[in-house]
């Protein structure tokens, strides 16, 4: 027996072809990482799946992408787990209201990045992994893997290698806070391991499934196992909402009313907590580096849907 809001969900999932069309697809495909400037801009996929494991589909869903920053949640959630509350000794809980890549805030705050999304607050957390994880990249897909139940997501080595090849802000934010004693591995270990996070590929299809822990009080619907403890999942949504679109969070928040992250792969996730997950990609980016059509179709979305959080 459908509920009504699965009934909801089908008819807006109905109308996206309608919406796409209206729509202009803005903004230009991320170029400063030159591999991910190859990707065709016209792509669109969204998948959403509720606490009761219905899915709903449409367009360029099972297509992988890079997902970019959204890996940022995953990476938090392992090393919240692994480090326990002493991780906000070292890395902040509070919006930036600054681009994703900025230095300068670091400097006044003295090596503590304001949160875990921004590139810096993420780098700080892949210290976190590399210190407590033998091998912190195959210790990570692996967990990976276990949250999207599929043991061929990996990283995009070629995505990798082109970040790294570019990557000098992030270079100067890891030996930033290592000067301040806040980066306690070697420097070149800690950005191997981001560009390689950075670099993941999952269709929409199955980032939905990979984030579902985050409504679900943080348990893994595949297996039932937890992957954080419900205080945390709430924790890091929280941190989602305040955070998740570098300074374009407020916007979101405003528009589409859920926590979320964005990644400059043109993904974004978000999560009504106990009710869905959603993922969508297309690749043209407004100008604060978030998905242009991502935005307006989640808008529509939970608008349609009357299924903000607020
Ligand atoms: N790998 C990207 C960078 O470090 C991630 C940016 C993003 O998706 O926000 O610049």
């Amino acid at each position: 027996m459908p509920t009504q809001d699965s009934l909801d969900f089908q008819k807006v999932f109905s109308q996206l072809s309608t919406q796409i069309k209206q729509l202009e697809n803005y903004g230009e495909v991320a170029s400063y990482i030159p591999e991910l400037s190859k990707v065709n801009p016209k792509k669109f996929g969204i998948h959403l799946i509720t606490s009761d494991n219905q899915h709903f589909d449409y367009g360029d869903s099972q297509e992988k992408f890079s997902i970019q920053s959204i890996a940022k949640v995953l990476s938090l959630s392992m090393a919240f787990r692994l480090e326990g509350p002493s991780l906000w000794e070292r890395v902040g809980v509070e919006p930036s209201g600054n681009a994703f890549n900025s230095l300068s805030q670091l400097e006044l705050e003295h090596g503590i990045p304001r949160n875990p999304f921004i590139n810096a607050g993420a780098l700080l957390i892949c210290d976190v992994l590399v210190s407590h994880l033998n091998k912190p990249k195959e210790e990570f897909i692996h967990f990976v893997r276990k949250l999207v139940g599929n043991d061929t997501i990996n990283y995009c080595e070629r995505i990798a290698l082109s970040e790294k090849e570019h990557g000098f802000r992030n270079a100067a934010m890891v030996n930033f806070m290592k000067s301040y004693g806040n980066i306690k591995n070697e420097v070149h270990e800690v950005l191997d391991f981001y560009f390689h996070l950075c670099s993941i590929e999952m269709s929409c299809a199955q980032l939905a499934q990979a984030m579902s822990y985050l409504s679900s009080n943080g348990i893994n619907p595949l297996n039932n196992e937890e992957v954080v403890t419900p205080s945390r999942a709430k924790r890091i949504n929280a941190i989602m909402q305040l955070c998740g679109f570098y300074d374009e969070a407020g916007e979101f928040s405003f528009k589409v009313g859920l926590p979320g992250k964005s990644g400059v792969g043109g993904g974004i996730v978000a999560i009504h907590p106990e009710k869905y997950t959603i993922a969508l990609w297309s690749p043209r980016l407004n100008a604060k580096g978030n998905s242009y059509r991502g935005m307006k179709i989640l808008e529509f979305f939970t608008t349609q849907t009357k299924s903000s959080i607020f």
